[in-house]
């Protein structure tokens, strides 16, 4: 038997076809009533099945045309429909002809008894040979079941829409929830597909990166913008996929990396990166973490400053410590020396070996004193001067230190604002620079000593890092000799740092520039290239006033006596001793009292004059300020000078000495002592 099927759906015909040459039939497929027409022209069929809904002719139509076509009368039509399946449908179909109404779907052996079922009663003859209902009923009835399927399907579509509609709405709302958490949240995050092209960049990365989507087409853009440097990309990307392969093989989350990213301004930012994927999606995590970073680094900036206080306030209390006693025992180490020096001829073999004892002992001195002025122990006298004309009293004694290969040159500023510092503290910044200068110039060579004036305004500071606003009296010192590099320069002012040769250097030299340049509230900066030199600035604060005095060059003889009587008060006895002896040897009465009682009586019971006292400072029973205050009772004309190895707050205040105070600092020499108290006696 020659089936012929119509449907518009290839599985549907497959289907049909299965089923029916299975039981033995030849079947023919065609796609809609159309074209079941036209193969009816040529070929011999025996039964027609069709589907209903179907284009450009459906199932009724081909129904009608078949019944109406007294040709094609008499072959059986089985309408088989999925669509049209209430009951007017099936009795349309019937109406206009059809042999049966299958409902689909339908099994398969049920199937097939129909179909038997309609054949039977063909050949029995039972099948309607006569042109089916009037035509204009027929039409009538058409067209009711096709504006019944209409409404059904517009029901349909409308019910499909509302679905679509509230879908849509649905992931709408869903999508902007996620862009709302995207936005607000306090990370930067970039969304790439999987071909790597960027889809999505979030707001905090745009403002925090200044990098907008345009800016990265692709994860690659994005990766070579914020990481210019190729090799530390390669590095991090490296080290990713390995972060990744691990993560993969232990199912463990991939480690977040840090890296600086390098915005679109320019400025650098730290960052952590984090990655996740989904199927269609690599989403990247910045967080910026360049505040942490920042507060980290201030944390340990002043962890360290901390430190290197810890330390300055450890090696003054051990200096203060050691001052006292040291200073005394150097005292009378060079105090004998010159005596004894004095006491032999000066061509004497033996004053070659007391010369070097001499030195030695004045080295040592200079350490301590170093050690003081670092730990900003020492007593200081400050004074309003002028830079200039301290520079010029000593510049012959610094040409000297630094010997006869090495130009000094002096470069004064004409009008040089007073400063308010203690002289001696800017000789010993001199003397320190220059001994610095000279050891690093291999050679012949130049050192430039210059003064200055100059203002920091609020702008300038802001733009130099380690200058503080205000007028200031500039002091540089400048040599040609090897420089420094910048591990070297990070570590200069540390205490106990050098570069030199064991003896060569103590290290204390720019510490002890340093403590004293911070105690006169200056600052300094150092400029210094390996092989071409170095330049110390030292800014010291410009101090409103006139300069009290006007020194000349310093006098290198001793100053002698005119008779006065000094009274000496020193608990060490052997100190003591030695200054009794120093002090007849320039001619001066000494009485010596080595407590405050006793000097107190001895005052007492003398009938002279006494011009001077000169006493230590801390002493068991009294202390010296307390003594000059008795002493004062007694003789009101009685000038004091303070001897001391270390600051005593009795007659300091923080290291700096008491208005009107005389002070020497222990160990001196016969040279000091004896300047010292000429310009203590001379005053008025
Ligand atoms: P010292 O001179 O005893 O070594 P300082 O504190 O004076 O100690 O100096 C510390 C170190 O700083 C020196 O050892 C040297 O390396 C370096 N330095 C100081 N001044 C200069 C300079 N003008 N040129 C080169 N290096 C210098
Ligand atoms: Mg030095």
């Amino acid at each position: 038997m020659n089936v012929l099927i119509v449907d518009d759906q290839e599985e549907n015909r497959y289907l049909l076809e299965a089923i029916l040459k299975g039981n033995g039939h030849d079947v023919r497929s065609v796609g809609n009533g159309a074209e079941a027409m036209e193969q009816l022209k040529s070929d011999d069929i025996d039964l027609i099945i069709s589907d209903i809904l179907m284009p450009v002719m459906d199932g009724f139509e081909l129904c009608r045309k078949v019944k109406a076509d007294e040709r094609l009368r008499h072959i059986p039509f089985i309408v088989y429909t999925a669509t049209y399946t209430n009951l007017q449908d099936k009795e349309f179909a019937i109406k206009i002809g059809a042999d049966r109404f299958i409902v689909k779907p339908c099994e398969p052996d049920v199937f097939m008894e129909a179909v038997q079922d309609v054949m039977s009663g063909v050949n029995s003859g039972n099948i309607a040979l006569t042109p089916p209902a009037q035509e204009e009923e027929v039409l009538k009835l058409y067209n009711e079941r096709l504006v019944k399927k209409l409404e059904q399907k517009m029901l349909q579509l409308e019910k499909e829409t509302r679905a679509l509609r509230q879908t849509q709405e649905a992931l709408r709302e869903s999508e902007s929830r996620f862009r709302l958490f995207a936005e607000l949240a306090p990370v930067g995050i970039v969304i790439s597909d999987h071909q790597e092209k960027t889809i999505y960049a979030s707001k905090k990365f745009v403002d925090c990166f200044g990098y907008t989507l345009e800016d990265i087409p692709s994860v690659e853009e994005c990766w070579s913008l914020t990481c210019p440097d190729k090799k530390l990309r390669n590095r991090i990307r490296r080290e990713w996929q390995n972060a990744v392969d691990i993560a993969r093989k232990t199912c463990s989350e991939i480690k977040p990396m840090e890296y600086p990213v390098v915005c679109k301004d320019n400025s650098v930012r730290h960052v952590v990166i984090r990655m996740a994927s989904t199927d269609q999606l690599n989403i990247m995590i910045f967080t910026d973490i360049t505040d942490r970073k920042i507060a980290e680094q201030e944390h340990g900036k002043l962890q360290e400053q901390f430190n290197q206080a810890q330390k300055m306030e450890s090696v003054g209390r051990l200096a203060g410590g050691v001052a006292h006693d040291y200073n005394n025992m150097l005292g009378v180490i060079m105090g004998y020396t010159e005596l004894a020096m004095e006491k032999i001829n000066p061509d004497d073999p033996v004053r070659a070996d007391l010369e070097e004892v001499l030195n030695a002992a004045k080295r040592s001195t200079e350490i301590t004193r170093q050690l003081l002025a670092f730990a900003r122990k020492q007593t200081i006298d400050p004074r309003l001067l002028d830079l200039n004309e301290n520079v010029e009293s000593i510049l012959k004694m610094l040409r000297r230190l630094i010997g006869e290969d090495i130009d000094i040159a002096w470069l004064p500023e004409s009008q040089l604002w007073p400063v308010k510092i203690d002289p001696s503290q800017i000789d010993q910044i001199l003397a320190n620079l220059c001994v610095n200068a000279r050891d690093a110039i291999a050679g012949v060579g130049k050192v430039t000593i210059e003064t200055e004036n100059v203002t920091f305004d609020e702008d300038y500071c802001a733009d130099h890092a380690g200058y503080l606003p205000g007028d200031y009296v500039l002091l540089a010192i400048s040599d040609d000799g090897c420089g420094m590099d910048k591990e070297t320069l990070d570590s200069i002012f540390e205490p106990f740092f050098t570069t030199k040769e064991v003896g060569q250097g103590t290290g204390l030299g720019l510490a002890t520039v340093y403590g004293i340049v911070k105690q006169n509230n200056g600052f300094i900066n150092v400029y210094s290239e390996p092989g071409k030199g170095t330049t110390f600035k030292i800014y010291l604060p410009y101090h409103a006033g006139e300069p009290l005095e006007i020194r000349a060059e310093r006098v290198e003889e001793i100053p002698m006596n005119h008779g006065e009587t000094l009274l000496v008060v020193e608990d060490e006895p052997a100190i003591m001793k030695m200054s009794k002896i120093m002090l007849e040897n320039l001619g001066y009465r000494v009485l010596a009292a080595n407590t405050p009682t006793k000097a107190i009586r001895l005052a007492q019971k003398h009938s002279g004059a006494i011009h001077l006292l000169i006493t230590d400072v801390v002493m068991p029973e009294m202390n010296g300020r307390d003594l000059a205050d008795q002493l004062n009772n007694l003789y009101p004309d009685i000038k004091v000078l303070f001897m001391s190895g270390y600051t005593a707050d009795v007659i300091a205040h923080r290291g700096i000495l008491n208005q009107g105070v005389q002070f020497i600092q222990k160990p001196f020499s016969k040279k000091d002592i004896a300047e010292k108290i000429r310009q203590v006696l001379v005053q008025s």
